[in-house]
Parts: structure tokens; sequence; C-alpha cells
């Protein structure tokens, strides 16, 4: 099949040529996002590829549908970018890696909570001047602190696993409970999470539920200095409130791999660019807020995963033995 591969990065390239090889496909990388003005680039091409920031709309499908691709293959396990339902109406399928490595971002989780809390990012800085002082390097044990999980499906299972080593305290939150929790932490309702953690980990999709769960009211609930991490998908938390919480001192740290508007920004080096986006600039100028451009799932095992599993999806379309676990349906986004 002719796929048309969007919003291509050179490493995007190495692993999904490897994947490709020795299968009858042809990826055609493009360094574009799929925009209206691009969809024309995959004229010709049976299938588009896509990643996380790659907004399908109803538009867009229409369009897509009108130069004949019947195929949308996710790279990504996340699906709140794409018009389920319009694309499902065009009887363009829409599949995704539903599972890659599970470990690859509950790990950066855990990474951005020790950076925070002991601050080896300004340590690291600070050495290298020949500044050996520990002034304001000061951080606290995670031992024996309460952290709230959002979201106990794959990526939030192996988080409440892994904090769950330092000796933390595990309290839950989902809308359906998962048996791997049993004997490491207690579901409670959120908003007993919300009054007793320390820290609070996102692991919940973006939902019309889910969207803009951490809000101002939802901050006034959670204790004075709490730590949020946020490696599922930006808009769970609203930006303004956030910066709120931070000034007053409710929010004590913050943690983001995702950001709302992180599509004009992230995966690109603007170092030479004036940044127009006035809420992530204000958030860089937080001391307590560690900001990651969307890198949790980055990992070799992860690109290897989302490489050989995109390739395959699309083999499976080809011959019609498509695995329905990785097939986005509009039941999903009901
Ligand atoms: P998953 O489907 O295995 O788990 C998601 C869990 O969230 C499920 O248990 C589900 O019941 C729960 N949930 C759904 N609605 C909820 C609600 N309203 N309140 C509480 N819980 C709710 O997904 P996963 O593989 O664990 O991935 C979780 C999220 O991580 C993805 O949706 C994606 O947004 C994000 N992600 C980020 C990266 C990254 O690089 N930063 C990479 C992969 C995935």
């Amino acid at each position: 099949m002719k796929v048309a591969v969007y919003n291509t990065k050179p490493y995007d390239k190495e692993y999904l040529e490897k994947a490709a090889a020795g299968t009858n496909h042809e990826l055609v990388f493009l360094e574009s996002p799929l925009k209206e003005r691009s969809v024309k680039l995959a004229e010709g091409c049976d299938a588009v590829c896509v990643f996380v920031n790659d907004n399908l709309n109803d538009k867009i499908i229409e369009s897509l549908h009108c130069i004949g691709v019947k195929l949308i293959a996710l790279r990504c396990a996340g699906f709140n970018n794409v018009d389920i339902v319009a694309a499902y109406q065009k009887n363009i399928k829409v599949l995704r890696v539903p599972a890659y490595s599970p470990h690859a971002v509950a790990e950066h989780a855990i990474a951005l909570i020790l950076t925070l809390n002991r601050k080896t990012h300004k340590a690291y800085n600070r050495v290298r001047e020949g500044n050996f002082s520990l002034d304001r390097l000061i951080g606290f044990d995670l031992n024996g602190k309460t952290v709230g999980v959002i979201g106990t499906g794959k990526i939030g299972a192996v988080f409440a696993q892994l904090i769950k080593g330092f000796g933390c305290n595990i309290l839950a939150y989902d809308k359906f409970e998962n048996k791997e929790l049993a004997g490491i932490g207690q579901y409670v309702p959120m908003d007993t999470l919300f009054n007793q953690s320390d820290i609070i980990s996102l692991h919940c999709p973006l939902t019309p539920d889910t969207h803009n769960l951490v809000n101002a009211e939802s901050i006034a609930k959670m204790k004075k200095g709490v730590m949020i991490i946020n490696t599922s998908r930006g808009k769970l938390i609203d930006t303004e409130s956030a910066i709120n919480g931070l000034k007053t001192g409710q929010i004590g740290y913050l943690g983001i791999d995702v950001y709302e508007q992180e599509e004009s920004i992230f995966f690109k080096d603007l170092s030479e660019s004036i940044i127009a986006d006035d809420k992530i600039m204000r958030l860089m100028t937080f001391p307590n807020v560690l900001i990651t451009a969307h890198q949790a799932f980055f990992t070799d095992n992860a690109m290897v995963q989302i490489a050989n599993t995109t390739l395959q999806n699309i083999t499976d379309f080809e011959t019609g033995n498509i695995k329905h676990s990785n097939e986005v349906t509009p039941e999903m986004v009901k």
C-alpha cells in the first residue's frame, strides 16, 4: 500500500523504514503536519499515517475521503485528535497502536517527580559552573508520601507499581477498577484523591469527561503545595488555573510532558524564534515547573513497537485481518 506519513521526524523515518523492510508498502515521508492545505500531498495514497498533534477534524476527513484515502494509521495510542465518527461515516478505518511501552511513559512520570523534587536539573547546571552550594536544592523523602493516580489503565498501573517501590501510599481513581492495582493501591472518590494526595499523576485519556479535570475548583480541593504530573494530554489541565495555583503556592510543583496548545510548539526547534504562546512562556518562568516536550513515549523499545505495530496494522488492513483491539470505533468515543 502507498502511505503518506505526515509529521515525519528523522527518528520516525529511521524506525518506520526498518519496520517496512520486506513489506510491499511504499512510505511517502512528509515533514508537514496533516492540515487542510497539506491533504493533497496524500493524493495517490491509500492511507495516511499520523501522530498525536495532527488534527483530523471532519473537514480533513472529508478531504481525505475525496482523494481516496481509506485508512488512518495512528502511530500513537491516543485518538482524541481524530473525528472518529466522521471517519466511520466516510468508511475510513482508524487503526492505532494501543500499547507500545507503558513503562516508557510511566518511567518518564517518575523522572519528572524525581527531578522536580531533588532538583537534579539545577544541580547539574550549578556544578558545571563551579557552584557547589546546596542552597535551595532541598527536597523531600518520597517514602511515606501519598500519591494519587488518575486513570489506572496500562500506564497508570505501571506508574502505581513503580512509585509504590519508593514506599508511597497509592490512592487511585478510575471509571473502571483494574485488578492489577489490588494490593498496590486503594480506589477512592476523586475528591478524596484530591484532598489527600501529596503528588497527583494523570494517566487518563482526554475525553469530554476529563477535559480540564485540573481546574480552579479541583486545584482548590488539593493539598497546599501539591505536586501535579501530567504525561497524558495537555487539555487535562486548564493552564490558566494552574498558573494561578502556582502563583498562590497552592500548587507546589508542576511537571508536564504535554501542554494544551502544544501543536504549534512541541517537536520543533524554536530556539531562534519568538514564541507567541504567553501561557507556556509564563509557565517557564516558575522555578518549580518542569516541562518536557511530549517525550515520555520516546524510548528505543517504544519506537520499535510503534513502527512494527503501525506497519502490521497497514498489512492487516490490506489483507482484511484487522485486529479488533487496534481499531478505533465510534463506540469508543461515546
Ligand atoms: P489505557 O486506555 O490503558 O488507560 C486509560 C485509563 O483511563 C483506563 O483505565 C480508563 O478507564 C481511564 N479513564 C477513562 N476515562 C476516565 C475518567 N473520566 N476518569 C478517570 N479515569 C478514566 O491508556 P494508557 O495506555 O494507560 O494511556 C493513558 C494516556 O496516556 C493516553 O490516553 C494518552 O493520552 C497518554 N499517553 C501519553 C504519551 C506521552 O508520550 N506523553 C504516550 C502514550 C500515551
